[in-house]
This record gives C-alpha cells, sequence and structure tokens, in this order.
C-alpha cells in the first residue's frame, strides 16, 4: 500500500494519513440467483431498493484494519460489492496503524476472547497509542463525510473513532466480530478500556447475542451472521483436475512439475498462477493418493496451529495413514497482526523437535499474499483436496474457515467455541470437540472421519446444504434492515 493514498471523493481529492481507501468493485445481485434461487433473489433486490431510498444519498463508510487477511478483509468485498451495486453511496477506509497501535489493538483482540496475549496493560499509554492513530484517522474520514453519513467500525481497531465521528454529525456503528460467551476478568479488563467510546456508537453489531456485554443496551443491539461469497476465487467450484493442478505447482502436493496453471479471477479475467507456497517440510508433499487433514488459519496462537500439529503428531500419525498441512498467510503480509511472524516461528520450532517420522507428515505452509486471489485460489484448492478440514482454534468469532470448507462439502471436525456452534449441529454437519485442548478426543473425531469415508461424505454433503444459510443474501438483507432503523432515527 502507498504511505499517502489519494482518495478521490465527488470530484474532491483528499490526502489521507492514518488511511488508505480501498476501491470497491461493484457487484450484481441478480448473479446470485442461479445458487439462491427466486424467492432469495427477489427477498434481496426488495431489501437494497428499500435500504437506498432510506439512506437517501447518506454515505456509509465502512472502516476495519486490513485489506487483505482474516475474515474481515475477507467478507467486504463482497458485502460492500453488493450494496455499492444496489445503488447505495459506500466507502471502505483502512486504518494504517503503526506497532504501537496494533500491539494494543491485539491485545484487545486476545482479550474480548479471554486470552492475555502478550500480557501489556491497558493503561494510559496504551490509550494514547490507540487515540493518537484514531485522531489522525478521523481526519481523514472527515474530509470525505458529511453530517448525516453513517460509519460502520469494524472491531476494537476502529471504535475508538465513534466519538471523534459523533460529534461532527456522522452516525457511528459498531460491528464486533468477536468476543467469549462468558465474561471474566480478562474481558472485563478489554470492556473497560473499550466503554468510553460505545457512548456515541448508534448500534452495535455482534455475530452471537451472547457476545454482547451487559453494558451495551439490548435494544441497540443487532445480531448479524457473517457469510461466504460463493462466486469468490475462494469459493467456486474448481474441478479435481484444477485442484491438482494448483497443488501440485504450488508445492502442496506430489506431482510431475506442472506449468503455472491458468485460473480466472472474480471479475473473469483470465491470469496465470505465479508464485508457490513456502512449505517447511521433510521430503516430499503427499502424493495425491494419500488422506490430507487440513486446517488453514492465520498463524495466531488462538487458531492453535501447534495444537493441531501436536495431536496429529500423537493421535493421528500414530494410528494410521494421513498427512497433515497447516496453512496461512505469509506471515509478513497481515499488517494488523503483529503476532503472525512469532506464531509462525513457534510452530517451525515445535516441528523441528517432532520425530523425523512425524515430519515427515506434517507440511507447514506460508501461502504468498502478495496477490489475494492466487491466495484465495490455492486456499480453495486445498480445502477442496482435504479428506478432513479442521479448525481446533481455542476461541473464534465465527470461524468463516469452517463454512469455507462446509460450502465445498468436505467434512469438518472443529472446536466448539464461539460462531462455530451457529455452523455445526455435532454429527450431523461435521464433528464438534467440545474442549479445543483435548487432543487425544481431537485425534479420535479426525481419524473417525479418515477411517470411515461414507460417514464423511455424508457428514460432507449435509454440510454444503447447511452452508447454503450463510450466503451474502441473507447477510445483505440483515444489514439493509439495521440501515434503514438507524437512518429512520
Ligand atoms: N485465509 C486466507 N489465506 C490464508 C489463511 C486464511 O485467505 O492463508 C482466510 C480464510 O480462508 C478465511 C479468513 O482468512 O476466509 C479467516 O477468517 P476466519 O473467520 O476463519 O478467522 P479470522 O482470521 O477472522 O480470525
Amino acid at each position: 500500500m502507498l504511505p499517502i493514498v489519494e482518495g478521490v471523493s465527488d470530484g474532491r481529492v483528499t490526502s489521507a494519513v492514518r488511511t488508505t481507501e480501498v476501491p470497491i468493485v461493484p457487484r450484481d445481485t441478480h448473479e446470485l440467483g442461479p445458487i439462491i434461487g427466486p424467492g432469495r433473489l427477489a427477498a434481496v433486490l426488495t431489501a437494497g431498493h428499500r435500504a437506498r431510498q432510506a439512506l437517501s444519498g447518506r454515505t456509509v463508510m465502512h472502516v476495519n484494519s486490513t485489506a487483505t487477511g482474516g475474515g474481515v478483509a475477507e467478507m467486504l468485498p463482497t458485502l460492500l460489492g453488493y450494496t455499492a451495486g444496489a445503488g447505495v453511496q459506500v466507502r471502505w477506509f483502512v486504518l494504517r496503524g503503526d506497532p504501537a497501535f496494533f500491539a494494543v489493538t491485539k491485545r484487545l483482540h486476545n482479550r474480548l476472547h479471554g486470552y492475555c496475549g502478550d500480557d501489556g496493560d491497558l493503561g494510559t499509554t496504551a490509550r494514547a497509542a490507540y487515540e493518537r492513530i484514531l485522531l489522525d484517522a478521523a481526519t481523514d474520514m472527515l474530509q470525505v463525510l458529511e453530517p448525516g453519513d453513517i460509519a460502520v467500525l469494524h472491531d476494537p481497531q476502529a471504535l475508538g473513532l465513534a466519538p471523534l465521528l459523533r460529534r461532527r454529525g456522522v452516525t457511528p456503528i459498531w460491528r464486533c466480530h468477536i468476543g467469549t460467551d462468558t465474561a471474566d476478568a480478562i474481558t472485563a479488563d478489554a470492556w473497560t478500556f473499550l466503554t468510553p467510546y460505545l457512548d456515541d456508537v448508534a448500534a452495535f453489531v455482534f455475530s452471537r447475542a451472547s457476545y454482547r456485554p451487559a453494558r451495551i443496551p439490548v435494544d441497540l443491539t443487532w445480531v448479524i451472521t457473517p457469510s461466504i461469497d460463493p462466486l469468490s476465487t475462494k469459493n467456486r467450484p474448481l474441478d479435481t483436475t484444477a485442484v491438482s493442478d494448483i497443488l501440485v505447482y504450488t508445492g502442496l502436493l506430489g506431482g510431475s512439475p506442472a506449468l503455472p496453471p491458468m485460473f480466472s479471477r472474480r471479475d473473469g479475467s483470465a491470469a496465470r498462477l505465479e508464485r508457490r507456497a513456502e512449505v517447511v517440510q521433510l521430503g516430499p508433499p503427499p502424493s495425491p493418493r494419500e488422506p490430507v487433514v487440513v486446517q488453514v488459519s492465520r498463524w495466531d496462537r488462538l487458531k492453535d496451529m501447534i495444537g493441531v500439529m501436536t495431536g496429529f503428531a500423537e493421535y493421528i500419525a500414530t494410528t494410521g495413514s494421513g498427512h497433515l498441512i497447516l496453512a496461512g498467510p505469509n506471515a509478513s503480509g497481515v499488517s494488523d497482526d503483529p503476532e503472525g511472524a512469532a506464531q509462525f516461528a513457534s510452530c517451525v520450532q515445535e516441528w523441528r523437535g517432532l520425530p523425523e517420522r512425524h515430519r515427515r507428515r506434517i507440511h507447514l505452509a506460508s501461502l504468498p499474499v502478495v496477490d489475494a486471489e492466487e491466495n484465495a485460489l490455492i486456499v480453495n484448492a486445498v480445502q477442496r483436496h482435504a479428506a478432513v478440514v479442521v479448525q481446533k482454534s481455542l476461541a473464534e468469532g465465527f470461524g468463516l474457515t469452517v463454512l469455507e470448507a462446509m460450502w465445498k462439502g468436505r467434512p469438518v471436525v472443529a472446536s466448539a467455541v464461539g460462531g462455530i456452534r451457529d455452523q455445526i449441529a455435532d454429527e450431523r454437519y461435521g464433528l464438534l470437540l467440545p474442549d479445543p485442548h483435548d487432543l487425544a478426543t481431537f485425534g479420535a473425531l479426525v481419524r473417525r472421519l479418515l477411517d470411515n469415508p461414507a460417514m464423511a461424505s455424508s457428514i460432507g454433503q449435509r454440510a454444503a446444504v447447511r452452508a447454503a444459510d450463510f450466503l451474502p443474501d441473507r447477510h445483505l438483507i440483515a444489514w439493509a434492515e439495521l440501515l434503514i432503523d438507524v437512518t429512520a432515527c
């Protein structure tokens, strides 16, 4: 990204210091018709029409902290693309924090999930580091926002903008993607830090009702479930030859050296896969005949990549065949996550300590992030190739990776935490791990699926049907209702 980005708004050119504007590609909702059917299509078209009328020219600006990497960045292009396609004025600004800012926001992220994180404090110095960035960011935003406009602030990173925008007549909505079902001293620490910014928020959006702390009024709270884009490079169908070509080329599957595969981008243009994954492995990648267990995640302690690796080594590699691929973004690539590189290094260190026979079956893949669609294509292929997809998170706001795997008809073993429980009914749409720290049960659940392909296949088929409940139309309708409500106040 450029250090200073020129944003164009209504013909005015603005210099931004602490934000970067991400272009939104408008999308026509009709393209969802063949997937969601005429009834659902009509409902989402009506909602879009009503929202456009209610907003009557107001701008809706979304603000988050990264344009690539993680679930929020995954959803915004789709959500905002269809919103723009419906004729709503929508913009997307990304905060440009510094290391001190992201250290504080990562601390908040961990604590809202009930984990201490880096053990740093959330006192005056932390607040100053947080507010300093947001003060500049608000200045950028107010160059293009007018009184009456709406700002949708994503996660703790952007919440502190609320008072700065509210006093200039902009209506802030806070969309918090994370949380826990139970409060404790650690979550209270994060909420104490965030409390001064809550009073200026006009509406709160959580992924689960239980994430709302008591201090946030129920009547201002909306529960909106995330969604995936079925037409994206990450989720659209790929045949087995394409999957194999992509994985052989990127180094995740054994086979004769392949030419760089061609693929089509979300906008229909043709492209060639250029970059390979960097894979920490001993010996060759798995052969196409060997079953592969996959977890795709950011390198984040709460995704417990190390736990997956240890559980695989102790309870899966010892009981039968199979390889494990842990795939995540190249750790240098996620700008708002200061812990990614250290987490990846810890995984590699742990891997080095495993017996050689296990290391031969465990592959740590850093996926290229230079081109987000290239990254998405590799994720698509690795999820489709997996015999079992796992998501052994210790905490999870929603867990889009679970939904992505379900949409592809893959059987999933996932921790019974956070939003994963809203996606998977145990034994029906996947297998839930009651205690994410219980490696023996984790191993047994994965082994059950590996050893019972018929059961795995029927769970996968039911999962694909279930995943259709989480497509963009329902997400867009929920947002339309919220925006209509907020503009009526
Ligand atoms: N993801 C990706 N490339 C990677 C690793 C993850 O595109 O190398 C994506 C993943 O497919 C999913 C998102 O990042 O769409 C992660 O969202 P999720 O809700 O699972 O977790 P979060 O990262 O938001 O905690």
